[in-house]
């Protein structure tokens, strides 16, 4: 077994990356997994126009990439390996990957979540040629075209109210009667006259494979039984996302949801561990809020290993004041 690490990583998002970099430069030399998908969402995405500093947009890829190299710079060990298992409940934490056995003194998730898809070839072949599964990342390519958006609940709200900004009309295609989105959400979309719907519908297709981009969606009343086509130029999926909690179950608190429950920024319920980005975000959701919350959990991190060493001069941790606010002001790391 390798010595233990002041601070293993897991994830290789924004969240990850960002807290790699934060964590090098505190030199705690950051030994960091990327899984399956390095670099995260962000990889499947295009054009990315919101992420401050890049007034010409870069794409996803390369934002990634840029960051990796970022992380890389400062000392950051980066291992290509699907975590198989942690043990969160023994000190110093332990990870398994690839047969092996690492441990650190503190560990930062950021591994990030999965736009839940229906799982349909078409819709397979098509994703990033019309279809997507992020409105505030693609709707800007659809100005003045008509979408379709899949889902019932606030993300599917939310996705077609934004769309409203840029397409002609969006239609969102339900597979029930009644939505499940927040009331407010739902008064919202219905009151925009850009957005119509399709009740107790699902999609059979993603038309447009042949074409090489959207060019409608074959739906089937489930009551009726019946097919229809609906000419779109770009499909929504907003049925929600799975965040990739499975390593941590039984281990640490998650939300109702599946995501991590944090407190006072990145801490979890098992002091150490702290987690960052989508696997603990459902309402933001972005790259710049992700890279955000990893130097929160970097900077968390690093304080908690300073207090380890000193304990003796551990500040106090942050208590409610009367009104229900946090004081955190003695909570920030020591530098
Ligand atoms: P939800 O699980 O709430 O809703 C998912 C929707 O997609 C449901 O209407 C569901 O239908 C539908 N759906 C699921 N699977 C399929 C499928 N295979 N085919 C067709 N339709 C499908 O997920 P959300 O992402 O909308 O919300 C998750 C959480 O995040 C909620 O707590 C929400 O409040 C929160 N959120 C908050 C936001 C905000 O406050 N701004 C924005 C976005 C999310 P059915 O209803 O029939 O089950």
């Amino acid at each position: 077994m390798a010595d233990t690490r002041q601070v293993i990583i897991l994830g290789s998002g924004a969240a990850g990356l960002t807290a790699a970099i934060y964590a090098a430069r505190a030199e705690l030399q950051p030994l960091l997994f990327e899984g399956r998908q390095p670099g995260g969402q962000l990889t499947i995405t295009t054009e990315v126009e919101n992420y401050p500093g890049f007034a010409e947009a870069i794409m996803g890829p390369d934002l990634m990439v840029r960051m990796r190299a970022q992380a890389e710079r400062f000392g950051t060990e980066i291992i290509t390996a699907e975590v198989e298992s942690v043990n969160l409940k023994v000190k110093p934490f332990e990870i398994m990957a690839h047969g092996n056995r690492y441990t650190a003194h503190s560990v930062i998730i950021a591994t990030g979540a999965v736009a839940k898809l229906l799982g349909l070839p078409s819709e397979a072949k098509l994703m990033g040629h019309g279809v997507s599964a992020c409105a505030t990342c693609d709707g800007y390519f659809f100005k003045n075209q008509r979408v379709a958006v899949v889902g019932g609940g606030d993300t599917a709200m939310e996705e077609a109210t934004f769309l409203t900004k840029f397409a002609s009309g969006v239609n969102v295609v339900h597979r029930r009667d009644k939505l499940r989105a927040s009331k407010i959400m739902q008064e919202r979309a219905m009151a925009n006259p850009k957005i119509s719907f399709t009740w107790d519908s699902e999609v059979e297709e993603v038309l447009g494979v042949k074409e090489g981009k959207v060019t409608g969606v074959k739906l089937m009343n489930l009551k009726s039984g019946k097919s229809s086509v609906l000419d779109v130029d770009g499909l929504f999926i907003g049925i929600g996302h799975q965040p990739n909690t499975k390593l941590f179950q039984g281990q640490l608190e998650l939300t109702a949801a599946g995501y991590i429950q944090t407190i006072l920024g990145t801490r979890t319920s098992i002091p150490g561990v702290f987690a960052a980005g989508d696997v603990q975000d459902s309402v933001y959701r972005q790259a710049v809020t992700a890279a955000g919350s990893g130097c929160m959990a970097a900077l968390d991190a690093e304080r908690y290993l300073e207090e380890l060493k000193h304990p003796a001069h551990a500040l106090p941790a942050a208590k409610p004041d009367r009104a229900g606010a946090v004081d955190v002001s003695e909570t920030r790391p020591v530098r």
